[in-house]
């Protein structure tokens, strides 16, 4: 089949089997027309669109070895720094298009991690039963362009206990039998972005394990209709807007969402098992994942920045402030933290290196400028989105509704009462005010931005295992004519190497 269109994946959508999704509280039939799922469907649509547009189709599309044809980038596995430089630019223009989280990345990077992965493991330790099942499902993901979704984080019950000691076992997704033709698992991942708009979801554990918690170390995909399996989409600020009609307050454009992932002993054949009681490769798994999408947040969040910085300028214009000191040094300084996140990102693309020796592809980014992205993200959005809100004013929390802007007997009041400079209408003022509400307040640009691809401490231990303290050390113990013996290495950086590349 190839590439496939957006109207091919939303068809796609439909024609799933029964797939159990809630939203608040009650089972949702189609969630291509279902008010609360659409915008994420519309968000989702977007990857799609992008392989036949003519702005972004070449960034878009890529050639694949493995089935010989072009593929949609989203389900492509990077053969070079030129791929992991694409994916960053790809997600920055999307974000303008979307306004929100498009969702593909997750499973996109959950791909590329488990050819590393597997590859590794059959290089490492001869055994190529993982790569070649894994090899087999990425050709029929790649020839079907799937839509698909990464598990990674469980529930995770006491956070002081590890997956076997805790009070409720299926706190951490496991396998609870092992049959002849494959295994069946139990548990749930929160936070899954995308989950309920998706083909297919790609399960990984989610954090280092040790032989006690083997059942737990598993990594499989299946289909989202597979039997057992409930989705339970998680509410977002501002969300009921979505039931709403209109086309200001209602949330008319793009949007994403998380859920709850349930597995209730679902089945998994063994083609799909990509990692099985290996406990000792759950820890690299996890930091291969990890740094990969932590460095897509220097795209996608940069992107949204630029919504932010563009609504905040505009509606600096709107009330003629847009000349004055103050607001361009805001804007300034908006701009300055933006292309800091996205300028960490290239960098850890540039700098990325190939982490397998065999097979086509294989190529990871620089671990500690992929952490330091993400760190930069966790802060400036929120900085970025402080500023908007200072240029913007007060009303960016008070503004009328567009249901009072229609009403008759207010909107000349409206109109004469919101307008700043003449050839802005008030109309115009409150879109721009509702988007910059909207996107600067969002799950996406802020609480994603935190707590995605792993909470802040996770990037402050992962850049404290990769700086060596001890060579920086020896490197001030030199100039300070201090005894010291020091051995220059090939690389620059007073860095260590992260497991996968040691
Ligand atoms: Fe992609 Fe960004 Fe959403 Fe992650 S947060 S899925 S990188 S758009």
């Amino acid at each position: 089949m190839g590439l496939r269109t957006g109207d091919q994946y939303v068809d796609g959508l439909r024609n799933r089997k029964h797939v159990e999704i809630y939203v608040l509280g009650k089972q949702v039939d189609d969630v291509t027309t279902h008010p609360f799922l659409r915008p994420s469907v519309k968000a989702f649509k977007a990857t799609f669109d992008a392989a036949f547009e003519e702005d972004t189709k070449e960034l878009a599309r890529a050639y694949s070895p493995f089935i010989n044809e072009e593929v949609n980038r989203f389900v492509h596995i990077h053969r070079g720094p030129e791929d992991l430089v694409a994916k960053v630019k790809l997600l920055r223009r999307l974000s303008h298009k979307v306004g929100a989280c498009f969702q593909r990345c997750v499973g996109w990077d959950a791909l590329n991690t488990l050819f590393i992965i597997t590859t590794r493991i059959s290089e490492v330790e001869g055994r190529r039963t993982y790569l070649e099942r894994f090899l087999n499902y990425l050709k029929y993901v790649q020839r079907n362009d799937l839509a698909l979704a990464g598990a990674m984080t469980d529930v995770k019950g006491v956070r002081t206990l590890r997956p076997s000691e805790q009070p409720n076992p299926d706190s951490y997704v496991h396998v609870v039998e092992e049959r002849s033709d494959g295994i069946i698992v139990r548990g749930a991942k929160a936070n899954i972005t995308g989950i309920a708009v998706v083909d297919e979801v790609i399960v990984m554990p989610t954090r280092a394990m040790t032989e006690k918690d083997a059942d737990y170390a598993i990594s499989f995909a299946i289909p989202l209709d597979s039997p057992g399996v409930k989705v339970v989409v998680g509410r977002q600020v501002n969300d009921a807007r979505r039931l709403e009609d209109g086309e200001i307050d209602g949330l008319p454009y793009f949007f994403n969402h998380e859920g709850m992932l349930i597995l209730e002993d679902v089945f998994v054949p063994w083609d799909r098992v990509f990692l099985y009681k290996d406990w000792t490769w759950a820890g690299q798994l996890v930091e291969v994942f990890s740094s990969f999408h932590r460095q897509g947040y220097a795209g996608c969040k940069a992107g949204l920045g630029d919504v932010v910085i563009g609504a905040a300028y505009n509606l600096a214009k709107q009330i003629g402030v847009a000349d004055k000191a103050h607001v361009q040094d805001k804007l300034t300084e908006m701009v300055f933290l933006n292309e800091t996140m996205y300028s960490a990102g290239l960098a850890a693309s540039w700098e990325g290196r190939r982490v397998v020796s065999s097979g086509d592809g294989g190529w990871w980014v620089n671990p500690m400028y992929a952490n330091v992205t993400k760190q930069l993200v966790t802060r400036f959005p929120y900085e970025i989105a402080r500023l908007a809100h200072d240029i913007a004013g007060g009303i960016i929390g008070t503004a009328p509704s567009e249901a009072d802007l229609r009403n008759p007997s207010l909107k000349g009041l409206l109109e004469k009462y919101l307008q700043g400079v003449q050839e802005y209408s008030a109309e115009e003022r409150l879109r721009m005010l509702r988007l910059l509400e909207n996107i600067s307040l969002s799950v996406a640009y802020l609480i994603e931005s935190v707590h995605g691809a792993g909470s802040p401490e996770a990037q402050r231990i992962s850049m404290r295992r990769l700086y060596d303290l001890q060579i920086a050390e020896a490197i001030s113990k030199r100039l300070a004519g201090l005894k010291v013996k020091i051995q220059w290495g090939k690389s620059i950086e007073p860095h260590r190497p992260s497991d996968i590349e040691k």
